[in-house]
């Protein structure tokens, strides 16, 4: 880390962004924390919180998980972001589906992800509210979730009891320069926030002042549906998922995936995998579904619920709580080998983004990697 005091600026309050300030404060340094919403609403508030180590392919994007895990944990004791250290369950529905899970006990780095294969009387030992139809489980004890309602509030909350420290909403970066005092961005007004350091964290906003820069970057934009139910009195300890999940994650790609049978032509159309995670209020949030095809409907499809609910109903052996609300969101994801998206923009000043369907897991340790390149300039 740095030893000397920089001046720091942060574009973007999601939490890619808030996670930047949150370790430059930590590191002693001035920040100002920019966004152009007047609190941020894109897909760090749109997620369903979890620090998902599970489904991280191996080796580097393992690593760069297990490391912000640790982090999520230091920090989730500094602020109220409803952290908990809240281990997953995912759930074969099927003999088939749990032949092709076991292997994921046998991975290489399976204790390192705290993977065990479960029947499902073990499954049901851990949680009893499963009471559904399914053959067995694999639970990773890596898992954890936070609360996207808490997350980046608690955030900014602990960072404004930094003097050193200045949130700056209502504020939409148009322009960037360099020049020998330092990194710049201006708004439409001509207004001009400035420092030596500057980490640009704008989420999908892949146009505007960045389109130039971003013009054939290894990024694009992923759509997905997501709902939540009324408050349940099925108490739930593990966030869940099905076994259609094994077939998106990278962790479970030498597992095999040709045994399973197809999904169902929606399923696989829209890559639909069941999560499901109760909230502190009680509700389930549920998901997903994926497009990866610009331009994206505007309109919430109402098949994918119909689904999500059939599964929900089968592993919990009742009636799935009933869907409220409904939203969508669009995610950045990196689509070269490389984990995320960073690129040096000027002399210390950097672009942060596409960290895809795990950006918030991996979102600590991201920013820690730009405090490790700062303090060597
Ligand atoms: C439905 C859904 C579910 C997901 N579930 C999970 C999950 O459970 N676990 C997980 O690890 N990941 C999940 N993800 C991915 C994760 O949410 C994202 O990768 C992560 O939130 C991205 O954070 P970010 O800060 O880069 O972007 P964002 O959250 O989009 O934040 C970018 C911010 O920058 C601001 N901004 C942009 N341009 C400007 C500008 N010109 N001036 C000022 N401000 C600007 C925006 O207003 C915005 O607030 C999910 C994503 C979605 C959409």
């Amino acid at each position: 880390m740095a030893n000397a005091q920089k001046t720091v600026v942060v574009v973007g309050g999601g939490v890619i962004g808030t996670m930047h300030a949150v370790l430059a404060i930590k590191a002693g340094h001035l920040v100002t924390h920019i966004e152009r919403d007047q609190v941020p609403q894109s897909a760090s508030v749109r997620n369903f919180g979890l620090v998902w180590v599970s489904g991280r392919e191996a080796g580097a994007e393992l690593e760069i998980a297990l490391r912000a895990r640790q982090l999520w944990e230091e920090i989730g004791q500094d602020a109220q972001i409803g952290f908990r250290a809240q281990h997953s369950l995912t759930i074969a529905q099927s003999e088939i589906e749990f032949e092709v899970m076991s292997g994921a006990g046998n991975l290489a780095d399976a204790e390192k992800r705290g993977f065990e294969v479960l029947s499902r009387e073990q499954v049901m030992a851990l949680e009893p509210s499963l009471l559904g139809n399914y053959r067995g489980g694999l639970l990773c004890t890596q898992d954890a979730a936070v609360e996207p309602s808490m997350l980046l509030g608690g955030l900014r909350e602990f960072l404004t009891k930094s003097p050193n420290y200045t949130w700056l909403p209502n504020f939409e970066v148009v322009d960037f320069y360099h020049d020998e005092t330092g990194n710049h961005v201006t708004d439409i007004t001509g207004a001009k926030v400035s420092g030596e350091l500057m980490a640009i964290c704008p989420g999908a906003a892949h146009k505007g002042f960045l389109s130039e820069f971003f013009e054939g970057a290894a990024l694009r934009k992923v759509h997905l549906q997501m709902g939540a139910t009324a408050p349940t009195d099925t108490p739930l300890k593990h966030s869940i998922a099905d076994a259609d999940s094994m077939r998106y994650y990278p962790a479970f790609k030498e597992l095999p995936l040709h045994l399973l049978p197809p999904q169902s032509d929606l399923a696989a159309e829209l890559k639909m995998q069941l999560l499901m995670v109760q909230r502190l209020d009680g509700t389930f949030t549920i998901g997903d579904t994926h497009d990866y095809v610009e331009p994206f409907s505007h309109e919430i499809l109402e098949a994918p619920y119909e689904h999500l609910t059939q599964v929900m109903t089968n592993i919990l052996g009742k009636p799935s709580p009933q869907i409220v609300r409904r939203w969508d969101g669009v995610y950045s994801q990196s689509t070269s080998k490389d984990i995320y998206f960073r690129k040096e923009l000027a002399p210390g000043a950097v672009v942060v983004t596409g960290g895809g369907g795990r950006g918030n897991t991996i979102s600590p340790a991201v920013a820690e990697e730009t405090m490790i390149e700062w303090s060597a300039l």
